[in-house]
């Protein structure tokens, strides 16, 4: 069936053919309450009526139209985005299709205001052990863990991979040689390592003393999955709001439509010049419609406190369960990691193998972040219950 693939997943052994809301559906009629959000893409759920007409409505309209010309629906989308970023620092975008793209963009940013501002050789962009940056060849260098950095020699030079500690960014944070620190709020596909309050700020300090630019990849735990607009509003620096210089997000950006953007505040809003940078299919009138749902939607204080009390609630109900199996629970918002004293991938085949049409009973999509961490990235308009049926189905999962 995936012989024509080239083998590049560990793939589940289940085939889905279509989703409603919290839930999705295999080639069998079985169902599965869905934890994942297709890795915290689907982030208003599956078949949301108002995301799949402005879908359908654009696309009977316009499809593509290239970035040579203008497009109301991508202007729209490119201001409500700045608009939600704003507070962050935001001031303007380039809107990309993926993860690593827009981080791409968010280096090529970095290493142009150092070269105009200094001169050559100031181009070192720091990144923490554990991240995850994209698998583009530059990305990979910047992706803070070894086993990204075998087979594809050589890397893209220019990336120092820090501890998370306060001291390490002292050292690392050199005026001479590094344009950026490049972090992730909450680091994901290592396991929803949440950065301390004492971290960031000491990383916003320095790099404000030392022009360096404060990047955030918000790719995954952006867009509200945390419970604000953007994670690192959580946290302040030297008694104010934190703000980015750089931000990055893809992922939930356009509730499953492939989208990303690159975010850039006050210093570098005006680094690109013509013919600096472009994208065949970066601002996709497709993807801005998709977009501005998502935007109207979870750019609200009220939905955003809902994704927090949510998120809290799933935590609380894991850790209620005191099960031995379960180490750690770690969670902001609806980004929730567990470590647990046994192998994550059977829990995953597990959960899916209890989906059973026949007693009626429904399966579990989880996904896995290291060897030993569940990792639960539901979409934001789950329903409580929902959160009840997902806590029991673990619960019996950890036996
Ligand atoms: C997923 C992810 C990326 C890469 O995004 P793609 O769309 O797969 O290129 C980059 N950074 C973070 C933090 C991510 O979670």
């Amino acid at each position: 069936m995936t012989d024509v693939f080239m083998d590049t997943y560990h793939r589940l052994p289940v085939t889905l053919v279509k989703g409603e809301g919290s839930w999705v559906f295999d080639n069998n009629g079985k169902k599965y309450l869905d934890f994942t959000s297709g890795i915290a893409v689907n982030c208003l759920g599956h078949n949301y009526p108002p995301l799949v007409n402005a879908i359908a409505q654009q696309s009977a309209k316009l499809i593509h139209t290239g970035n040579y010309f203008l497009s109301d629906i991508v202007s729209a989308f490119a201001q409500r985005l700045v608009k939600a970023c704003a507070p962050g620092g935001m001031k303007k975008v380039f809107l990309a299709n993926s993860g690593a793209e827009a981080n791409e963009g968010a280096c090529k940013i970095a290493r142009k205001y150092s070269l105009n501002k200094y001169g050559a050789g100031r181009h070192t962009i720091v990144t923490l052990n554990g991240s995850f940056h994209g698998r583009t060849i530059t990305t990979l260098s910047a992706t803070g863990q070894d086993k990204f950095h075998v087979n594809f020699s050589p890397f893209t030079d220019g990336f120092v991979h820090i501890p998370v500690d306060p001291q390490a960014l002292d050292r690392a944070l050199d005026e001479k040689t590094t344009a950026g620190l490049l972090v992730e709020v909450v680091q994901g596909e290592s396991g929803i390592k949440i950065q301390t309050h004492e971290f960031l700020e000491t990383a916003a300090r320095l790099c404000a003393q030392r022009d360096i630019l404060l990047i955030f990849d918000e790719v995954q735990c952006g867009m509200g999955r945390t419970g604000t607009f953007l994670a690192f509003q959580q946290y302040m620096a030297g008694g104010a709001p934190l703000k980015a210089d750089i931000v990055t997000l893809a992922k939930g950006l356009s509730g499953g439509i492939p989208s990303g953007a690159v975010l850039a505040g006050e210093k570098t809003e005006g680094v690109f010049s013509q013919g600096d940078h472009g994208s065949t299919f970066g601002g996709n009138p497709i993807a801005a419609a998709a977009g501005l749902v998502v935007l109207d939607t979870v750019d609200d204080p009220a939905f955003l406190a809902e994704i927090s009390r949510k998120g809290n609630m799933l935590v609380e109900g894991i850790k209620s369960l005191n099960h031995p199996k379960v180490k750690e629970v770690r969670g902001k918002g609806l980004m929730v990691g567990v470590d647990v004293d046994t192998e994550a991938w059977p829990l995953l085949e597990a959960a899916i193998a209890r989906a059973d049409g026949a007693k009626n009973r429904s399966g579990l999509l989880m996904l896995s972040a290291g060897a030993n961490t569940l990792r639960f990235l539901p979409p934001y308009t789950i329903s409580d219950s929902e959160i009840g049926q997902g806590l029991e189905m673990l619960k019996e999962l950890l036996g």
